[in-house]
């Protein structure tokens, strides 16, 4: 379907640390549009600072009885859009364009799906877990943050049945390290998993089952952390 722009109240903003925030829009058009893995382009309506939108990922739609009622935004405060959404408050209006990009591709069983994220880059992986679950494929995460403390929504990937692999920079949760391990030859997350899948001893379990890495994400991942 093709994207709408609308100006979207806001309902509700969570904020769930001093930086990072999940920011509610009544905005059904564009829930209702939005598949996993796409974006809205958003701005703090009626103000020339920032002048252009910046892009989101679709983070929850949000559904009342069963009616999609509008969406939500996982923010990390880093510049002057993002601490204007870090500071909104019900009844603030947004202007909002979408939904846009490439959804995700979805995987069936027996496939698995591995999903990587890293700090804010956790944002488009709650639709795709509901998309997932749906279908009935198992889900691991591999979910890195600077600290315990930035690793978010733990219970709610957990509760949907999502296999948490969770690294932190500061080692105050799971594996000390970054995410995406791999790239910087460090020893956590993604990378143990993917080396560890080349290892002659690990060749049986990674052939026996054919798994899905959701690579495009690791490089979002990369960015956004
Ligand atoms: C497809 C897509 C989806 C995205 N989804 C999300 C999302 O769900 N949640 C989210 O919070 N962000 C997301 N982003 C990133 C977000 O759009 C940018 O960080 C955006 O520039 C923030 O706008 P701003 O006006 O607050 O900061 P800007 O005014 O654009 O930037 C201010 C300054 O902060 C610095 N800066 C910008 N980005 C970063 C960064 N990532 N880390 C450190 N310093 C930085 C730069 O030096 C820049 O000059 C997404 C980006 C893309 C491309």
């Amino acid at each position: 379907m093709p994207p709408v722009n609308i100006d979207a109240t806001v309902i509700a903003n969570a904020r769930l640390s001093r930086d990072y925030s999940v920011l509610s829009l009544a905005a059904p058009e564009v829930g209702k549009r939005t598949q996993p893995g796409q974006f809205v382009m958003v701005k703090p309506a009626g103000v020339t600072d920032p002048l252009l939108r910046r892009p989101f990922s679709v983070f929850e739609i949000l559904r009342t009885n069963g009616t999609v009622t509008g969406l939500t935004l996982l923010s990390k405060r880093i510049g002057v859009t993002t601490t204007l959404m870090f500071e909104a408050v019900e009844g603030d209006i947004v202007s909002c364009l979408g939904p846009l990009g490439r959804p995700f591709t979805l995987v069936d069983p027996p496939v698995e799906a591995w999903i990587v994220a890293g700090g804010v880059g956790l944002a488009p992986f709650a639709t795709l877990t509901d998309a997932l679950r749906a279908r009935g494929t198992s889900i691991t995460m591999f979910y890195g943050a600077r600290t315990g403390a930035e690793l978010f929504y733990l219970e709610w990937f957990r509760e949907r049945g999502v296999r948490l692999e969770l690294t932190t920079e500061d080692g105050s949760v799971g594996e000390r390290g970054r995410v995406t391990g791999v790239e910087t030859g460090g020893g956590g997350g993604i990378g143990r998993a993917i080396g560890g899948c080349f290892l002659p001893q690990a060749a049986a379990p990674c052939f026996s089952t054919c798994r899905s890495i959701l690579h495009h994400r690791l490089w979002m991942a990369r960015v956004l952390i």
